[in-house]
């Protein structure tokens, strides 16, 4: 999955994503009612002098959650410091990151759902109270130690709340759900990064570019990035609908912004499981790929485009996405989707 060019992982072949990062609440394009929210508590609590409450930013990966995150700590004018759920292996790693903090910091922790329990357990009081419980020493001649924290925001992220236990779930005063970006804000977002980039685009090939990034800004940053090297090895010196829609072509991502990856899962479920239902578990074994990457990365987009369905009984291909693999829907598959549709999840 390392490779695949639509992947929103943001470990990616090009080390500059960050000069593409938005400084500012108002640089920040799209999710306007997130922002307009956010506004308010950043400004509510500089008046009052007080920390910012927690926040939780949840959504599908590459939609902005850590570019929020910098954005509230350079807003409120307090230092960031970032670390991942899955890095924190012991309590004692999160204390060090905490009693670190000064009042108001912001800490980040991305891929918050993957925090190890233990640790998780520590962090409660410390959201809630400032305080932190810590046992040291072992058997007979362990003890605990109260230490207390600065007033500090903890910025959580995460691409699946569904996976975050209740307990952490309540301690954010302030949840915000990104959505997909639509097709305008993200023509917003290649001109700007043509602009920072030194690209020059004409609007039909920004809006090709748009069009086909999966709803991600990310995404939207990269195919920037590969149509402008085939531009210029072509000779290209402004890229036109032409330059981009051949270039797209050629990294195999189609019309509707589904690239190979995407495609397999399709073909898979349409090919081998008949159009569904089928469980998520056996397309990852059939596909190879980890049931967490299906449906972190490539679910929610084919879900949102509605290519595909969640029934209590497994994942359903839609007509719509028989028709986008130029196929005929089964015989009787219509049938099969009327009895099963149902937005229950079946995990
Ligand atoms: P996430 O943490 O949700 O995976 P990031 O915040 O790392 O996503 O964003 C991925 C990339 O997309 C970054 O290069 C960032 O600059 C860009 N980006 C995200 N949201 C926006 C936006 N609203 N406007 C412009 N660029 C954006």
């Amino acid at each position: 999955m390392s490779d695949r060019l639509v992947d929103t992982d943001s470990v990616g072949e090009d080390g500059d994503e960050s000069s593409l990062r938005p400084l500012t609440l108002d640089a920040f394009i799209g999710q306007q009612q997130a922002r307009a929210n956010l506004r308010v508590f950043i400004e509510a609590s500089r008046g009052r002098g007080d920390a910012l409450d927690h926040v939780l930013f949840a959504g599908p990966p590459g939609l902005g959650k850590t570019t929020l995150a910098q954005i509230v700590a350079r807003e409120l004018g307090v230092n960031f410091r970032a670390t991942s759920g899955p890095v924190i292996a012991k309590a004692g790693d999160l204390a060090a990151l905490l009693t670190n903090l000064e009042d108001r910091d912001v800490l980040f922790i991305d891929e918050i759902h993957r925090l190890n329990p233990a640790v998780e357990e520590i962090l409660y009081p410390a959201m809630e109270d400032f305080q932190l419980d810590l046992i040291i020493g072992e058997g007979p001649a362990a003890r605990s130690v109260r230490i207390d924290l600065a007033q500090f925001t903890l910025v959580g992220a995460t691409t699946r709340s569904g996976l975050l236990t209740t307990p952490l779930r309540d301690r954010f005063g302030i949840p915000v759900r990104l959505n997909f970006y639509t097709e305008d804000e993200l023509l917003e977002i290649v001109f700007r990064g043509a602009r920072v980039l030194g690209v020059s685009i004409l609007e039909e090939g920004a809006r090709e570019i748009a069009r086909r990034s999966r709803g991600t800004p990310r995404v939207a940053g990269r195919l920037l990035r590969r149509v402008r090297d085939f531009a210029a090895v072509a000779g290209t010196a402004i890229i036109d609908q032409i330059a981009a829609d051949q270039a797209l072509g050629r990294l195999e991502v189609d019309s509707r912004g589904l690239d190979a990856l995407d495609h397999r899962y399709l073909s898979c479920i349409a090919l081998n499981f008949g159009g569904g239902p089928v469980g998520v578990e056996t397309i990852a074994a059939s596909l190879s790929e980890p049931r967490d990457a299906i449906e972190e990365i490539i679910e929610p987009y084919l879900i949102q485009q509605g290519f595909v369905n969640r029934t209590p009984r497994g994942r359903l291909l839609t007509q719509h996405a028989f028709a986008h693999l130029g196929m005929a829907t089964p015989a009787g598959f219509a049938h099969v989707q009327t009895e099963l549709f149902s937005d229950k999840d079946d995990d």
